[in-house]
């Protein structure tokens, strides 16, 4: 087995400062740069009393943000990219689509 699949014995981890844990916190910190240039976007556009659209928009995108700051803790801990249930790695297509995703599907599907 090659160093990179294996980091603290967890296999498909992203052992902190590999290339991989690089990509994934360059995607990271993209997304919270979009996020917050959005909620400033909102604060610049509110007008009056918020209507419950921007409010519900406003928490989703402080909700990713929090993901977010706690995905780029796990890629420091070398836990990014396993699902905090099963511990096993999260497909690599479900990383590229939300970066912050805790959990592979089946164990989210099972938490809703
Ligand atoms: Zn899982």
């Amino acid at each position: 087995m090659t160093v990179n699949s294996v980091v603290n014995g967890v296999p498909g981890g992203y052992p902190p400062g590999g290339a991989a844990a690089r990509q994934a916190r360059e995607l990271l910190e993209q997304e919270r740069r979009t996020r917050i240039a959005e909620l400033a976007l909102l604060d610049a556009e509110a007008t009056g009393a918020p209507d419950e659209a921007a409010l519900a928009r406003r928490g989703t995108l402080q909700g990713n943000v929090e993901e977010i700051d706690a995905a780029l803790i796990r890629l420091d801990d070398g836990t990014y990219g396993l699902c905090g249930d099963c511990r096993k790695p999260i497909p690599e297509g479900r990383l590229e689509i939300i970066p912050y995703a805790r959990r592979c599907v089946g164990c989210q599907q099972r938490r809703r």
